[in-house]
């Protein structure tokens, strides 16, 4: 009469589904492809070949026992990623400076081999993937599908401003030449400030202003100077707090000329070059400067940040915060019925009564959620959906057998994990 335990195991005993889950790659530039990748569909639970899913994003993968690997090349050198069967923790091993190292990751749900590949639900498995990658990996859960977006340079996703300077950013205005008339008006200022430089562009009406432009000396400072220009001075005048650029300021010269001075952060960024354009295209007056930050080392630290952020979320996520007890049977069902005519359901919410106000006293900290607290029926399912939405870490349900065989004593414990 207790199956109270196995509530926690949705469909233990039936077969999960085979199903396939779209894959679409962006690897660059025109360079993308689609394939489908085997998965298994148990519920609303779905869970994704990892060997599959590795090969389909052109990376090596070998599986020995209970253990898979991913391998990835980069610049010679090769990281690997490490599942195990039944295993929460995946294990990111990387080439170090002196030797490799490693880090470990916590999951919500572990691996599972089934048959000869192993699955992961397909949530876990891009956040894996995305995480050790680098990249940004989706997964929609209404159209079954996975989007990877690998471009060589990582993309400036919502969660991240950070963006690189390139070549392209720096020499524009190539080729094209539109004619622009009229008094030259400097209408708006534009700053992007990232990994390893600033680019300030201003937008301008009217012809082609002549103007010069004078590189950072020492402490920082820069001049564009305009000969002939209207602008709105307190457009012009701006402050910023982090980056490269601490402050650009416009000054009327007299004789309609304007001079725009930028002071550099010098005490905090080497600059390493900068460069003035007019863009022809928009008719703007651009001026990019590079530091020579590591971007490679930004976008670790960028990472790093992310992965202790995932990690702490997984620790709140396990927490041992909540314990649901739960008094089997109640109201119309009694339970067993012992030879002087006691009842299981009235025994059993004793018991779970008492051991709440010991844990209570014991772990204060502890959330006790109780299934049922008086004399009421409570089908099964609601007691698995009681424990889920109190988001329960431990599920103990109290039984109190009765056999017809006089000799048996002692207690009958189940474990579900
Ligand atoms: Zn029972």
């Amino acid at each position: 009469m207790c199956a109270g335990l196995s509530l926690l195991f949705r469909n233990a005993a039936a077969e999960p589904a085979a199903a396939k889950l779209e894959l679409h790659v962006v690897k660059g530039f025109q360079q993308e492809y689609s394939l489908s990748v085997p998965a298994l569909r148990d519920n609303d639970l779905v869970m994704i070949d990892i060997g599959a899913f590795a090969r389909a994003l052109r990376f090596v993968h070998k599986r020995q026992a209970g253990h898979l690997t991913v391998e990835r090349d980069q610049d010679g050198k090769r990281w690997f990623c490490h599942f195990r069967d039944r295993n929460n923790f995946v294990r990111f091993e990387s080439p170090g400076e002196n030797g490799s190292a490693e880090r470990v990751i916590q999951m919500a749900s572990p691996p599972r081999l089934i048959g000869e590949s192993m699955y992961l639900p397909v949530t876990d498995a891009v956040r894996i993937f995305s995480l050790w990658i680098d990249r940004q990996i989706t997964y929609d859960r209404r159209k079954a599908s996975i989007e990877a977006f690998l471009w060589s340079a990582p993309p400036v996703s919502d969660d991240s401003r950070l963006g690189i300077l390139s070549p392209e950013d720096r020499s524009i205005g190539a080729g094209i030449v539109k004619s622009f008339s009229g008094p030259t008006r400097l209408n708006a200022l534009e700053v992007d400030e990232l990994a390893n430089g600033v680019i300030i562009r201003i937008r301008a009406t009217g012809s082609p202003a002549v103007a010069s432009f004078i590189k950072p000396d020492k402490s920082g400072m820069a001049y564009l100077t305009f000969q002939q220009a209207a602008v709105d001075l307190s457009e012009f005048s701006r402050t910023f707090t982090m980056g490269l650029i601490r402050e650009i300021k416009a000054l009327p010269l007299g004789n309609g000329a304007v001079q725009l001075s930028l002071a550099f952060n010098t005490g905090m960024f080497t600059i390493k070059s900068t460069r003035y354009d007019w863009d022809s295209r928009s008719n703007s007056y651009t001026i990019s400067a590079l530091t020579n930050v590591d971007v490679s080392e930004v976008y670790r630290q960028e990472k790093e940040k992310r992965i202790r952020q995932e990690l702490l979320q997984d620790q709140q996520k396990w927490k041992f915060d909540t314990i649901v007890l739960d008094a089997g049977h109640g109201g119309k069902d009694p339970g067993a019925i012992g030879p002087a005519g006691t009842q299981e359901k009235t025994v059993v919410l004793n018991i779970v009564r008492e051991l709440g106000g010991l844990i209570q006293k014991e772990w204060p900290d502890v959330k006790v959620v109780y299934t049922r607290s008086d004399d009421t029926f409570i089908p099964l399912k609601d007691r698995g959906k009681i424990a889920n939405r109190h988001d329960g870490k431990l599920f103990v349900s109290v039984h109190c057998n009765a056999a017809k065989n006089r000799s048996a004593k002692g207690a009958e414990v189940y474990i579900l994990g």
